[in-house]
């Protein structure tokens, strides 16, 4: 991932306490490629490093995250305020609204009508028909019609007439005498963008005068995305974008790229076939699917304000040097616990949300460890091999627990400090806490 990235660019540069343009330039680079790999336009990747550039130059790094975490936030901020900041409402307000649905071939323009309905029928209460003016395939209209049968909701279906035109003009009279408030026109797309196609979609656009223009876009089409979008929108001047097939592990640079070409926002997103997977468009979460990260930035944010720099270098050392021992658990679990619920802190790790999610992490499970390692001299805290079982015994006395928690414990404790030397062989280090790396 683009953390995972930057890590290693920054990796020569560990205990600047800012970000300088030599480190910006080592990361400017990784950045771009991150994106690019996550379908991001080459030539926006690039403009878009350039803005970033300038932002980050300059910035401190005050606490114990390191500059490229502080990089990755500023990216994702940018990300973000690029994208739009806040979701787009769709207009479906009409007697009836009209919304017209264009796109290439295979870019999920009925299976997204279909979704479309199901979603302002359930949503929105509105009473929605399904128009089928994709005149060419019989399959394309038998396909609507089964769609519209699974979501309960009316399709307007002529299978003789070859003019889409009429089509959507017939349908909407029919939803005016059936009384339906949103007309959802599903048009024909072709395999590339060519005239015919434009020219009938532009065609239905000026008998039908739509509220609202989508254009569908498959994003795992990636790079190519921003030229048809541009295509379409330099003969539509539509209304609003949706991207679909944002399943698995589509990264969704096509949102930035195509927002980014022709500022026009995006609306929808939709995965899946199944006819409830169609969400409002949220860039922060777009922006957070880019980066392929879990909430990093706000892990930052709280480690930012709480943790001290100096303290997390010393321990940084001292784990790399498998000298970590109880003095320095006990200050790791004070910083913990300063940054607030231990549960939600290490859920926005990437990667150790899910693990824990069904584990009971009370922030009172640490009481005991603190009673005990508190009945520790400086000494057996500093030099955690010298404690024997009589000193064990003392520390179980000291700190009101039985001898078999203490035990225990000190069990635990060794894991931890074998799991630390194995991660310290690894070849990247491993990653557990900030400061810990
Ligand atoms: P159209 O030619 O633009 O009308 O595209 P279709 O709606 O017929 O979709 C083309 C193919 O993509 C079909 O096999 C759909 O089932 C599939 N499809 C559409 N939307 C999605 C989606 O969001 N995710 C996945 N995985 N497949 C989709
Ligand atoms: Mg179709």
């Amino acid at each position: 991932s683009l953390s995972d990235r930057l890590d290693s660019a920054f990796k020569n540069l560990k205990g600047e306490g800012k970000i300088t343009d030599l480190n910006v330039a080592a990361t400017v680079k990784e950045i771009r490629r991150a994106l690019v790999d996550a379908d991001v336009n080459y030539k926006i990747a690039k403009e878009f490093t350039d803005t970033v550039r300038e932002k980050a130059t300059g910035e401190k790094v005050i606490t114990a995250i390191s500059p490229s975490q502080l990089m990755v936030k500023i990216v994702k901020d940018e990300l973000v305020s690029l994208m739009g900041g806040e979701a787009t409402e769709l207009n479906a307000k009409g007697a009836p609204a009209v919304i017209l649905i264009a796109g290439l071939q295979g870019s999920g323009k009925t299976t997204f009508s279909g979704k479309l309905a199901n979603y302002l029928k359930k949503q929105k209460k509105l009473s929605p028909l399904l128009v089928a003016a994709d005149v060419y395939r019989p399959a394309a209209m038998e396909q609507l019609r089964v769609l519209g049968e699974q979501i309960g909701v009316d399709v307007h279906l002529e299978l003789e007439n070859k003019n889409p035109v009429e089509i959507a003009q017939n349908a909407i009279r029919e939803a005016r005498a059936k009384n339906k408030n949103v007309v959802i026109i599903d048009t024909a797309g072709r395999l590339a963008v060519d005239e015919a196609m434009m020219t009938e979609v532009a065609n239905i656009k000026s008998a039908v005068n739509p509220t609202e223009i989508l254009f569908v876009v498959d994003s795992m089409t990636g790079q190519d995305a921003v030229n048809t979008a541009k295509a379409f929108n330099d003969r539509l001047d539509f209304s609003g974008v949706v991207l679909t097939k944002l399943d698995g592990d589509t990264r969704g640079g096509a949102a930035l790229s195509i927002k980014y070409t022709v500022e026009k926002p995006i609306k929808f997103v939709s995965s899946g076939e199944k006819l409830d997977t169609l969400d409002v468009f949220y860039p922060e979460r777009m922006a957070q699917r880019i980066l392929g990260m879990g909430d990093i930035t706000t892990l930052v944010e709280k480690a930012q304000a709480q943790f001290d720099e100096e303290q997390a270098k010393k321990l940084e050392k001292k784990i790399r040097k498998n000298q970590f021992d109880f003095a320095d658990f006990k200050q790791q679990l004070e910083q913990i616990k300063k940054m607030g619920n231990i549960k939600d802190l290490l859920a926005m790790i990437p990667g150790v949300g899910k693990a824990i999610k069904d584990i009971d992490i009370s922030d009172d499970a640490f009481k005991g460890i603190e009673a005990i390692i508190n009945s520790m001299t400086l000494h057996e805290r500093a030099n955690p091999d010298v404690i024997d079982s009589s000193r064990r015994k003392r520390i179980a006395k000291g700190s009101g627990k039985d001898i078999s928690e203490v035990n225990a414990f000190m069990k635990q404790f060794e894991q931890m400090r074998e799991m630390m030397k194995m991660m310290n062989k690894m070849p990247m280090g491993g990653k557990m806490m900030p400061g810990m790396r």
